[in-house]
Order: C-alpha cells, then structure tokens, then sequence
C-alpha cells in the first residue's frame, strides 16, 4: 500500500470516528507528484475504505486507475487543485456544526478565536449550489484565491492544506470552532476581541466587562 493511500484511509478513519461523516458522506483527494489525484470513491463509507476502493483521475477528472468511480465531487477537488498550486489535499466533511453554520448562512465569528484565525485565515461562506454540481465548483472561484477553508451553505465544509494532514487538522479545528461559537451563542453572548487586546498578545483584566 502506498504512504498516499494509507494516508487517505487513515483520514477516512478519522473523520467518521470524530463524527464529521456520516453514512456514505464526504471526499478526500490528494495530489500526486505527477499531477494526478487519488480521491474517494463515490458511494461508500470513508470509515471502512480499503486501498483498493480508491481511484486515481486526472485533472478532468477522469478515471486513470482504480475499478471504482470517483467521488461525485471530483470537480470541486480539481478546481482546487488548478486554483491553489501550492495545495497537496483536500477534504470535504458535513461537520455537524460547521454545517449548522451553513444552513443558518451564518458566518462563523473568528474575530472571538485569534489563534484559529492564525493558523486557519477567515473562513469563506459560499453560497448554495447542489452538491456534485458544476455550479458548485462554479461557486467556489472567487473563494479559492484567499481561503483555505469554507462553508458551503446548506451543505458542509471543505479544507485544503499543502498535505493531507493540513487539510484534515483545518477540518477538525473549524468544527471546534463551530462547536465554540454554538455554545458561546448560548450564553447570548460572542465578544471578538478589540484591536488594542490583540496586539497586547494576552491582557489581565479578565473575560468580564467592566
Ligand atoms: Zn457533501
């Protein structure tokens, strides 16, 4: 087995076990050094993959090797690839609530979270289209340029790192995040932080208003 399909399977693995998939959802690719991409194939749990069940295509998406077809969302994987050279993976996840977020439309409030701001950039919020679409794909261009992780409205989410374990670490983080915000929502109140406090790097007057 290759070090890229261990890779995928294991991602696989850790996405249904955290919960970010269920059923049959979700797509993982990475690119491979001579342009082509392993991706998930269509249909089947990314919990239980095996190497056998994954297919390698080009970059119009057709199908280089493997007996199974590939990921209905292979468009939005390939455009992520001719958009972001510097890209070596990218993961598709319902992330319960990243996808609450989503179908909210919703933009997820990072200004309260600096550190994942940091490490993560802001997150886009692209508008509806089907999944597996063109339109889809469609919809994503503007975002590609300055996104490295998205919320597909009434949908889900997708990541993109320079490797596997990038891309999935921003998956697992943006669900964190989601999961933050969702319980700071309950208490009423989201407080982002004020210029002066980031750049202090860390105050001391405590969380509470004066
Ligand atoms: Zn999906």
């Amino acid at each position: 087995m290759t070090g890229y399909c261990r890779d995928i399977i294991e991602a696989g693995r850790r996405l249904y076990l955290r919960g970010l998939v269920a059923g049959r959802e979700g797509n993982i690719s990475v690119r491979l050094p001579q342009g082509h991409i392993l991706i998930t194939p269509r249909g089947l749990s990314k919990g239980f993959l095996q190497e056998g069940d994954l297919v390698i295509i080009d970059t119009e998406g057709r199908v280089v090797s493997g007996d199974r077809e590939p990921s209905s969302e292979w468009r939005m994987h390939v455009a992520a690839y001719r958009y972001r050279p510097d890209v070596g993976a990218v993961v598709h996840a319902h992330p319960p609530l990243a996808t609450a977020f989503s179908v909210a439309r919703g933009k997820l409030p990072l200004e309260g979270l600096p550190e994942v701001l940091l490490v993560m950039g802001p997150v886009a919020s692209v508008p509806y289209a089907p999944p597996g679409t063109e339109e889809l794909a469609q919809k994503l261009l503007p975002f590609w340029k300055r996104h490295d992780a998205f919320l597909l409205c009434n949908h889900g989410a997708l990541t993109l790192g320079k490797d596997l374990e990038e891309a999935l670490y921003r998956m697992e983080v943006l669900e964190q995040c989601a999961s933050i915000m969702f319980y700071a929502s309950l208490l009423q109140r989201i407080c982002p932080l004020e210029e002066r406090e980031k750049l202090k790097g860390g105050g001391d007057e405590g969380c509470a208003s004066p």
